[in-house]
Parts: C-alpha cells; sequence; structure tokens
C-alpha cells in the first residue's frame, strides 16, 4: 500500500484528527520556511543579523526599524494562497472528522482555506496592536504605514504584530486548548515543522492515541515515533489523499 492509502485509509476510520503543523505546510504556497536549504535561515548572509536575533523581543523594541524592513520584506505574504494541504484538513473539518489545526505558522492560510478551529501558537501577521491603547490594526494597515516603523495614528506608538518572537510567551490558553486537542486526538498528523521550536514542538508528545503519521522532507526528533513517515511534498501528498477520499466516498 502507498503511503497516502494508508493515510487516507487511516484518516477514514478516525473521528478525532489533529494536525500539528509548521512553516513546512506552506512552503508550497510560495512562503520559505526556516530551515530548509531554501529556508530563511540560510539566507543570513544577506541578513545584517540572524533571524532568531531580528526576530527577538530584545530587538525589536531596540531597533525596531530593521526589525520592521525585515519583517516586511521577509515574513509576509499577503497573496499567498492556500495549498492542498491546507485545503483537505478545511475539508476534514467540514465532515466532523478534524477536531483541531494547532499550527506554528503565523500567515493564516489555513483560514483562508476554510478551516475555523485553528490554534495559532505563534500568532498571526493578521492581527497587530498599538502597544500603548492597544487598538487594531490590520496587515494591510501595517504593510502599507509610510514610515519605517509603523505607528498609532491616535499616540503614536509602535504597532507590533501579534506573532510570539523569542524571549516571549505563548498565550497559556492557545497552549491549553493544544494539549486538551492532542491528549483526545485518535489519529495525529504532524506536518511540515523540524520539531525543534520549544515549547511547541513538546506538545506532541500529549498524544495517547495509536496512529501518528509524520510528513517531513528532513529528518525530526520524532521520527521513530511515528507510525507512518511521510517525506514527499506534503501539499502535494494531501492533494492525493483528498483524490482517494473522494473516490472511495463515490
Ligand atoms: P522549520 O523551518 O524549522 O521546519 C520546516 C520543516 O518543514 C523542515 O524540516 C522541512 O524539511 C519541512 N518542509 C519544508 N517544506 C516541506 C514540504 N513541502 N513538505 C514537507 N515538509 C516540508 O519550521 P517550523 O518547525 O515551523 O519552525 C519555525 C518557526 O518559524 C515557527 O515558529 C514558525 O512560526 C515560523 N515560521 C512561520 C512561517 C509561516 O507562517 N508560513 C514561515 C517561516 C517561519
Amino acid at each position: 500500500m502507498k503511503p497516502e492509502e494508508r493515510l487516507a485509509q487511516w484518516i477514514g476510520e478516525s473521528r478525532n484528527i489533529v494536525f500539528f503543523g509548521g512553516a513546512g505546510t506552506s512552503t508550497e504556497s510560495g512562503i520559505p520556511d526556516f530551515r530548509s536549504a531554501a529556508g530563511l535561515y540560510r539566507q543570513e548572509e544577506q541578513l545584517p543579523y540572524p533571524p532568531e536575533v531580528m526576530l527577538s523581543r530584545t530587538f525589536f523594541m531596540e531597533h525596531p526599524d530593521v526589525f520592521f524592513d525585515f519583517y516586511r520584506s521577509k515574513m509576509l505574504h499577503p497573496d499567498a494562497e492556500p495549498n492542498g494541504c491546507h485545503r483537505l484538513l478545511a475539508g476534514l473539518e467540514k465532515e466532523g472528522r478534524l477536531q483541531a489545526v494547532i499550527t506554528q505558522n503565523i500567515d493564516g492560510l489555513h483560514q483562508k482555506a476554510g478551516s475555523s478551529r485553528v490554534l495559532e501558537l505563534h500568532g498571526s501577521v493578521h492581527r497587530n496592536y498599538c502597544m500603548k491603547c492597544a487598538r487594531f490594526y490590520s496587515l494591510e494597515e501595517v504593510m502599507t504605514a509610510e514610515d519605517a516603523v509603523p505607528r498609532c495614528q491616535h499616540d503614536g506608538a509602535i504597532i507590533k504584530p501579534d506573532v510570539v518572537l523569542y524571549e516571549e510567551e505563548l498565550n497559556q490558553e492557545t497552549l491549553y486548548d493544544s494539549v486538551e486537542a492532542i491528549s483526545r486526538a485518535d489519529l495525529l498528523i504532524i506536518g511540515g515543522t523540524s520539531l525543534t521550536v520549544q515549547p511547541a514542538a513538546s506538545l506532541v508528545t500529549y498524544f495517547r492515541g495509536a496512529r501518528t503519521v509524520l510528513m517531513n522532507a528532513d529528518p525530526t526528533p520524532y521520527d521513530a515515533k511515528a507510525n507512518l513517515l511521510i517525506t514527499d511534498p506534503i501539499g502535494q501528498v494531501m492533494e492525493r489523499v483528498a483524490v482517494i477520499l473522494s473516490a472511495g466516498q463515490a
């Protein structure tokens, strides 16, 4: 049996699927990840500082102009469209088979595909707040702001994207909901993540079900624990899974 046929079979037999994903789920939508050969971490020579430094709270506070230059040019992809992975997960939620998508991504592509139960561990580029009065600003307002650093129209304070920077804590409620969803799941599909960014990556250890599927192009620390390992591009694999599932329903 081909891996995608096995995955389709397991999806068909599950009622409580949870997907845990990372940047690799969006590379086929044109958004680079951090650690692949084409990832942002490999482009360091063109950057003034390493990405982990520029994406830290300290750096944001001390050099907001450099932060926003990097953030706007490398982290924002407003025209990106969902791929086969995002689309299949949204469809499984509508069928009542998938309980939650837990993502380390900040790009909003799961929601764009139609998913509604998305736990965003690292926040979202689509939410931005004034650091003083907490007024909301859209992604477009941050992108089109004339100054190097976007500022609140009302009090002039910096507008901070609602993304979790290095040195910042994850939202406790999102973490709690993620643990609960994973520990209740009967099928855990992990996709497009190097499983190296903590504490997000350790969430997968709360899984108590029988079947773990790991879909990642490069090896991860969790490979030995997976019941099914798939290294082909996740968007293409999920498209094939969707075809198998719909043929089965016909
Ligand atoms: P990562 O870059 O550490 O790992 C991505 C993994 O995905 C790699 O191991 C790579 O082999 C795999 N991969 C890439 N393309 C793939 C594909 N098409 N099919 C299968 N596997 C593929 O990413 P991470 O584990 O998510 O951690 C990095 C951090 O970067 C996260 O905190 C995330 O918030 C942030 N980030 C987010 C985005 C986004 O929102 N799209 C983009 C870049 C970074």
